[in-house]
């Protein structure tokens, strides 16, 4: 969807869409949920406003959002003071290089993609430095794929009992991307795979580690990830339509 230099009537056209995307996008997780045999109010929906407008962000905050996730610090910062975040959470779910470790401690409720120990202890000092603790989930390369970012399954409890350990840092849980296949079967074997390390993880009662958390699943795969246990899904392009580079 085209969002800048939009005619009024073509702005107005594009609110009312991402209102009705925004509650069909919420029914089809609840019916996710159901289909699941798990209670919907289980799975919290994030609304994933990377590339979009803050007037169609306060679009599907006035459908009902109270979750939003942005890929990228600058992006998050920016953004923070336009909208109406009363009742609204902002997590980072994007990579986070260890130099804007700072701003996103002062600016994201929650980092979701915590991908290294390194990245780990440079949260932990700034958030010494503000004063802050913040809340972070581990991310997982849960298909070992060489081009993406996040701890390999089988080091994930490891480095989570060491981020666990560090000061002004709460661990709640894992996320993650899988691989990008056109096999469903595939998809959900890998969902499977994160929601069975989730549940290991959970049984070992570290300190201060809580695995509250499972956030997977997307646009095109939340069903998917919801009946593998998923309890935080991430939509961008079907509630927002498809992103629009610039
Ligand atoms: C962009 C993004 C999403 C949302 O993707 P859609 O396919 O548009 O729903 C989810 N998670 C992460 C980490 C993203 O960067």
């Amino acid at each position: 969807m085209e969002q800048a230099n939009m005619r009024p009537d073509e702005a107005t056209a594009a609110y009312a869409w991402v209102r009705r995307q925004y509650a069909r996008v919420r029914e089809a997780v609840e019916e996710a949920a159901v289909k699941a045999g798990r209670p919907p109010g289980e799975i919290r929906l994030m609304a994933v406003t990377k590339t979009v407008d803050e007037a169609l962000i306060r679009e599907a905050i006035a459908a009902g959002a109270s979750l939003l996730g942005e890929n990228r610090v600058q992006e998050l910062v920016r953004k923070r003071p336009l909208l109406p975040l009363e009742s609204c959470e902002m997590h980072l779910i994007g990579h986070l290089q260890s130099n804007k470790a700072a701003k996103a401690v002062e600016c994201a409720d929650m980092i979701e993609a915590v991908d290294s120990l390194r990245l780990a202890r440079e949260l932990s000092r700034c958030c010494e430095k503000q004063g802050k603790e913040m809340r972070v989930l581990l991310e997982v390369n849960i298909g070992s794929d060489a081009a993406k970012f996040g701890f390999a399954p089988a080091q994930t409890a490891q480095a989570a009992e060491e981020i666990a350990a560090l000061p002004g840092i709460k661990v709640c849980g894992l996320m993650t991307v899988p691989p990008i296949s056109d096999d469903q079967r595939q998809t959900a074997k890998f969902f499977s795979r994160m929601h069975q390390l989730f549940i290991d993880m959970r049984g070992k009662n570290v300190d201060n580690l809580s695995m509250d958390i499972l956030s997977m699943g997307m646009s095109g795969d939340f069903p998917l990830a919801i009946a593998e246990g998923s309890t935080l899904v991430r939509i961008g392009s079907a509630i927002f339509g498809r992103r629009e580079y610039r």
